[in-house]
């Protein structure tokens, strides 16, 4: 499934960039725009603060980020 991010929700934040592994983020002052080299990984989608990213493939959950205390 392909990654999509809604620019309505997004709020540029630039997190997905620092944690995406092909660097296929790229984060302008107005926009955050998924470049061709994206794999779909999924990797970026539970990172986002807003939930903003949608798609790519499930992410095992032993290996999501914590979201909340622990
Ligand atoms: S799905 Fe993977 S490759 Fe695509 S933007 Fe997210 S982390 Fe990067
Ligand atoms: S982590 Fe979410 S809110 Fe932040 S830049 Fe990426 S898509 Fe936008």
């Amino acid at each position: 499934m392909v990654v999509v991010v809604d620019p309505d929700v997004c709020v540029l934040c630039g997190l997905c960039t620092a944690v995406c592994p092909p660097n296929a983020m790229e984060l302008t002052p107005t926009q955050l725009r998924v470049l061709p080299n994206c794999t779909d990984c999924g990797w970026c989608v539970p990172y986002c603060p807003v939930g903003a990213i949608s798609g790519g493939r499930p992410v095992p959950l032993r290996v999501r980020p914590k979201t909340g205390p622990s």
